[in-house]
């Protein structure tokens, strides 16, 4: 579905624990669930050989990790795989790591459902001398459908702590998006050229959401080992005739026909985004439906204890009304805010046109949603979302900054966390802000900003870091900080610190 309206207009807590606790649990550093190892001598040169394992009923993808000796004495094994039904594939000697799922695969293997029975490595030897010997060894997992994805590339893209920036929303030829051919017409845009803008437009992450759609993930496990200065992280648009919700992190397939006996409500769908660990975020809540812009507002039955994230700023919206005018999600996540819910505000560009018109910079990273993250790896991304670590750097550059951190005795707090303070407390909130321009101010939001004591919001340097101090009452409040320029104009959008009751 094309939402009409963004082409006019350019156009809790409980999950936590399964995420945060095996973060590196993932398919290639657990241990395998099978090594097949044997030795080749000279009598195999120019020989096939099978090497059967089964595979378990109910696995979704099956990783091999292949190697072998004897390089020195020049012997080769290529490898192969065969599935109890079809050839699945030959990366002869160049991919040392090969992963088949249903919807992708490593290039030079087929995608398609993973038979259980017997399968085989097919090992083929175009050289091996008389007298040398090579031993060789396939790590195997198997994974099935309640693992988590482990992201395309088995390491993190940039290992350490830090500020990272992307867009968690955009569209390509898997659904929506558009670009100008060589020819010059208007074709579905290829995947490569939004991964193109986006490293062009310094971002640290990106996640290709189209409409319903796993299909752009072939594509991106083709690209990952290209593109390896950028987190590619998976994710569609599950569009509904209710509202939309990106949903991050996995590639397994859910259902997105609310209101159809395949999902009579949202909880069904909700089921299954946890079930497979993913992340979801409703997107545009604040835009109409209608007409106008089918199934574009959030008009859903939502339980939002079960609503992580919230897209606060579209990208469409922005580029029409600013990101405080009539179509913002700012007012739907404060509401929600103000019922007590815990919701991560991210921003996402609903880029449909990566790479931009000759001349113009690509809408990509416009909005940009900064996380920081231990790493720059899919797990510790959406980790880091989840708990809120998170600004919206509103008018997508590459250098602004905003750090939050509040103290109330021993107990500290960024973005996101809960601070537990009893009443009468004194809570020290110190914002460090980057990258703002002349005239830049601090402002706070949230009911708890009444708690806090007059401060001059005034930066007055691109760099600047201002403290303030409020008194707890000992009640449950959230409490935000902004950076606006000198006018009022929104830069950058921060999370919520959480004042709990302490316990
Ligand atoms: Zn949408
Ligand atoms: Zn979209």
């Amino acid at each position: 579905m094309r939402p009409i309206l963004r082409h006019a207009f350019a156009a809790g807590a409980a999950v936590l624990a399964g995420w945060l606790a095996p973060a590196r649990a993932l398919a290639a550093e657990r241990a395998p669930d099978l090594t097949l190892t044997g030795t080749l001598t000279g009598a195999d040169h120019e020989t096939y050989r099978e090497v059967p394992f089964r595979l378990p009923a109910g696995t979704v993808r099956l990783t091999v990790e292949f190697d072998h000796t004897g390089q020195a004495q020049r012997s080769v094994i290529d490898l192969g795989l065969r599935d109890p039904v079809r050839f699945r594939g030959w990366s002869g000697g160049n991919k040392a790591r090969v992963v088949v799922e249903e919807a992708d695969a490593t290039p030079s293997y087929l995608p398609g459902p993973l038979p259980p029975g017997t399968w085989r490595l097919v090992l083929g030897v175009p050289n091996i001398r008389k007298t040398a010997t090579a031993a060789y060894r396939a790590k195997i997992w198997f994974d099935r459908a309640d693992a988590p994805f482990p992201g395309f590339l088995p390491a993190p893209i940039k290992a350490g702590p830090g500020w990272y920036r992307g867009d968690l929303h955009m569209h390509t030829a898997h659904s929506d998006g558009s670009c100008l051919s060589r020819k010059g017409s208007k074709v579905p845009c290829p995947v490569f050229k939004t991964l193109e803008a986006a490293e062009a437009r310094g971002l640290d992450f990106i996640a290709v959401s189209d409409h319903n759609a796993t299909s752009q993930n072939a594509s991106l496990r083709e690209l990952a080992p290209y593109f390896d200065d950028l987190l590619l992280i998976p994710a569609r648009e599950v569009t509904t005739f209710k509202g939309h919700a990106n949903v991050y992190g996995t590639t397994a397939p859910l259902d997105f026909q609310l209101g159809s006996p395949r999902a009579p409500t949202l909880s069904k769908i909700l089921d299954e985004v946890e079930a497979a660990h993913g992340l979801i975020s409703v997107n545009h809540p604040g835009q109409p439906s209608g007409e106008i812009c089918m199934g574009c507002g959030w008009n859903a039955e939502t339980d939002w204890s079960r609503i992580p994230a919230l897209e606060a700023i579209n990208g469409g919206a922005l580029a029409v009304f600013g990101p405080e005018g009539p179509l913002s999600g700012i007012p739907v996540w404060e509401a929600r805010l103000n019922a007590g819910f815990r919701i991560t505000a991210v921003g996402g560009s609903d880029n449909h046109d990566a790479p931009a018109a000759a001349g113009k910079v690509s809408t990509l990273g416009l909005p940009a949603t900064v996380v920081h993250a231990p790493e720059l790896s899919q797990v510790a991304i959406l980790t880091a979302i989840r708990q809120g670590h998170v600004f919206v750097d509103v008018w997508g550059t590459q250098d602004r900054l905003l750090e939050v951190e509040a103290r109330a005795g021993d107990r500290r707090a960024e973005m996101g966390d809960l601070l537990p303070a009893a009443a009468g407390t004194k809570v020290r909130v110190e914002a460090h802000v980057a990258g703002a321009p002349e005239g830049a101010v601090l402002s706070l939001a949230g009911d708890g900003a009444r708690l806090a004591v007059a401060f001059d919001p005034k930066l007055g340097a691109a760099e600047a870091r201002r403290a303030f101090e409020l008194t707890a009452d000992g009640q449950a409040h959230w409490l935000r900080v902004d950076v606006r320029d000198a006018k009022g104009k929104l830069l950058i959008l921060g999370n919520p610190i959480y004042l709990r009751p302490a316990t």
